[in-house]
């Protein structure tokens, strides 16, 4: 694969269209997705829990124009193969273009009639780095295509499950739902909880004294995508062991704390730590939504602290880099809260910060880490966001002029 050239640099909207309309001529329109970052709530997707994301003003964008009839054009920015398909025949091919070539196939599925469509695509997304450049890609590119074939999303919904068809049957990644839904249905200044099983969510207010602040540790863990598989075994053994007692139970979301605490005994030590994780991390995420709305940080300076232990010490998907850029924050001036975030063995911290210390803080946590990584992190200060749409030009402003939603 050819390494992606001049990845995550950030650009303002009105300097990505310049470049879209030089590629794609003046009639070019635009549409954008934000990537994300999870507060709180990890693991637990997968096991029909809770999460809680926020959408960040980091984005993909996707310009388009109509092309030949029945024909889609991809090109990236970030990438050097270009691909071209018919709509009436899409297939999984090698590489990035199946993101796309897997939206229009679901779109399509859905009931969605596109049209020939031109789009190249560019973010400001770090890739692999968690905060989920591939939802961006495929929420903004898949509003671009329905932009183009004069169409809409009928529900928001629509947007998610063609993503999430993408990422299963085109890409071969069994994610869960998360990013494509925080991509398609993010809120400015609002995180949003969302139940995985009922598929219910809530807007939860942020602080506005409190600005996000991501740390990228820079590292990837060969182990990840092996434990991760192993993880979720491990789950279902957890499953399958309370099923025995409790016919009812589906997932670990069906097991309270209570009935772990009956019934985890004679659970094999490993199993037992994964469950705790797993039910003591969605209680967290009740919490911590109780917290933001009352306003109470020190409770989610807690619940943050007793996440990332958790995931250390029982998930066991923390690592030295993680840990050391979690200790290094909690010592910075302006902390509030803190812990790793996306699914481990590498990647970022998430960290609430009092805005008016921001610039120490990071000053602050790049130096420790230094000192003790010998290496000088990423830090993204960024704001919470709306989740897509289309964006164009009026009084010289680019305006988000239709939301996916
Ligand atoms: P994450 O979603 O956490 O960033 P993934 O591995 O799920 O990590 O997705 C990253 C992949 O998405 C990249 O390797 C690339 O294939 C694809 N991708 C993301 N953004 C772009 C882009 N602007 N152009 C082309 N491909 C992209
Ligand atoms: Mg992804």
């Amino acid at each position: 694969m050819p390494e992606p050239s001049r990845q995550a640099q950030l650009l303002s909207s009105s300097v990505f269209r310049r470049q879209a309309c030089d590629k794609l001529g003046p009639e070019c329109r635009l549409f954008r997705a934000p990537g994300r970052v999870n507060l709180i709530g990890e693991h637990t997707d997968y096991n029909q829990g809770l999460v809680m994301p926020v959408a960040i003003n980091r984005y993909t964008y996707a310009g388009a124009v109509p092309a030949r009839a029945g024909e889609i054009h991809l090109e990236s920015r970030e990438f050097e193969d270009i691909y071209t398909a018919k709509l009436e025949m899409l297939q999984p091919e090698k590489g990035w273009g199946n993101y796309l070539l897997g939206m229009a196939a679901g779109l399509q599925q859905r009931g969605y009639k596109l049209r020939g469509t031109r789009l190249y695509v560019q973010s400001e997304i770090p890739f692999g780095a968690g905060l989920s450049s591939s939802a961006a890609l495929e929420i903004s590119s898949g509003l671009a295509m329905l932009g183009i074939a004069q169409t809409w999303p009928h529900q928001g919904m629509d947007m998610v499950w063609a993503a999430h068809f993408a990422e299963h049957h085109f890409v071969g990644a069994l994610t869960g739902i998360m990013d494509q839904f925080i991509a398609t249905f993010g809120r400015k200044e609002h995180a949003l909880m969302l139940d995985c099983r009922s598929l219910e969510w809530e807007p939860v207010p942020l602080p506005a004294e409190c600005e996000l602040v991501i740390c990228n540790t820079g590292v990837r863990h060969a182990l990840a995508a092996s434990a991760y598989n192993q993880r979720r075994h491990e789950c279902q053994l957890g499953v399958e062991h309370f099923q025995r007692r409790l016919p009812e139970v589906q997932s670990l979301r069906d097991v309270t704390w209570n009935d772990f605490l009956r019934w985890q005994t004679d659970l094999p030590d490993a199993v037992m730590r994964r469950c705790r994780h797993i039910i003591s991390e969605n209680r967290r995420v009740e919490e911590a939504r109780r917290a933001f709305q009352q306003h109470d940080l020190s409770r989610l300076s807690e619940l943050f602290s007793a996440s990332h232990r958790s995931l250390r010490d029982d998930y066991e998907v923390s690592c030295p880099e993680l840990d050391a850029m979690v200790e290094a924050a909690a010592q910075a001036p302006g902390f509030i809260a803190g812990r790793m975030t996306g699914g481990g063995f590498g990647g970022c911290t998430v960290n609430l910060v009092y805005r008016a210390q921001v610039s120490r803080f990071i000053a602050s946590v790049s130096a420790a880490y230094r000192s003790q990584m010998n290496h000088i992190p990423e830090i993204w200060a960024v704001e919470s966001a709306d989740g897509g749409g289309e964006l164009a030009l009026v009084n010289d402003q680019e305006l988000l002029i239709r939301a996916a939603t």
